[in-house]
């Protein structure tokens, strides 16, 4: 990698010299190639995939910048992002990690709590962005029932569509779809910032015991929806849910709803890693049916 035209770029965006000493690569990025660029005094991360992917570097820098500003969970901030001849590429802050405790859990649940407080003016969010590598739409909608339907659970089934998952899969989907407003009874979500791709792989925490979240797919919407992928995974402690239910009560028909919230990270996985995931798919969708039959 020629590293000069990116050690230009940060040297513009940030008005002041870097000296890169040392680039190393990181391993444990699913969708682009990621170094630490070290210099004399002071460090970057660096991003890079092929060209193309320079307006799903934007979509990132424009979420990260979002949630820098809501001053709660510790973001990475962003430095530049472009193109040189031959990748797209984006520079954020370099982040040491540490590890976690009961407090910094404890600390992480509090600050996610107090982003989801913060109210937003609609569903969806200025510009469309992607979830893992597949593009997500985040259309304005002021009804939440309807942007889950159309723009999370229908635009993943008919990516699934055309890559041959039909039949059963899609009559499962789209009945699920139908009886979408059975899920939210009494339940009135209000749109919150979300970090969108909640996983415990896109957490840490810095040297300092403070939680970090990056690698964001943000939008607009019901904050449960961010809470459901933190359990899908796994990762998180009890200290975390505790500390944000303190502060930001759920309502109980968050039990049911996690579901129909992580069916949509399920079925992304079916169209970006493939069949492994058909079976899940169908089971979630059939638990989530018999629960409104
Ligand atoms: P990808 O978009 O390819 O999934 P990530 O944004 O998840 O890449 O970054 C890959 C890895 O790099 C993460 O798992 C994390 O360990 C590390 N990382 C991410 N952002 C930073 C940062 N700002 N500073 C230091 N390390 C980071």
């Amino acid at each position: 990698m020629n590293w000069q035209p990116i050690v230009e770029q940060i040297e513009i965006a940030t008005s002041s010299v870097f000296k890169l000493e040392d680039a190393r690569s990181l391993a444990g990025g699913d969708i682009n190639s990621a170094y630490c660029l070290h210099g004399a005094d002071k460090s970057y991360f660096v991003k890079s995939n092929h060209a193309e992917t320079l307006d799903m570097f934007a979509a990132e820098a424009a979420g990260l910048t979002e949630l820098v500003a809501t001053r709660t969970v510790r973001i990475p901030r962003p430095v530049v992002h472009g193109k040189t001849a031959a990748h797209a590429f984006l520079v954020l802050e370099y982040i040491e990690f540490g590890s976690s405790s009961k407090a910094s859990n404890r600390l992480f649940g509090q600050q996610l709590a107090l982003l989801h407080q913060q109210p937003q003016p609609y569903f969806g969010w200025h510009r469309d962005n992607t979830i893992g590598s597949t593009p997500q739409p985040n259309t304005r909608d002021d009804d939440w029932i309807e942007f889950w339907r159309t723009q999370r659970l229908q635009n993943q089934l008919r990516l699934a569509a055309a890559k041959g998952h039909r039949g059963h899969l899609q009559a499962k989907g789209e009945q699920l779809c139908d009886k979408l407003a059975s899920f939210f009874d009494g339940y009135h979500p209000q749109p919150a910032l979300l970090h969108g791709d909640l996983w415990g792989g896109n957490a840490a925490t810095d040297k300092q015991g403070n939680p970090v979240m990056f690698d964001p797919a943000c939008y607009y919407g019901d904050r449960e929806a961010d809470l459901a992928m933190t359990e899908l995974f796994g990762g998180f402690s009890p200290d975390f849910y505790v500390a944000y239910r303190d502060i930001y009560p759920v309502d109980q028909g968050y039990a049911t709803r996690k579901m129909l919230y992580n069916l949509y990270h399920i079925l992304n996985h079916l169209n970006l890693f493939g069949s492994g995931y058909l079976r899940q798919t169908e089971t979630m969708m059939g638990s989530l049916l018999s629960e409104i039959n």
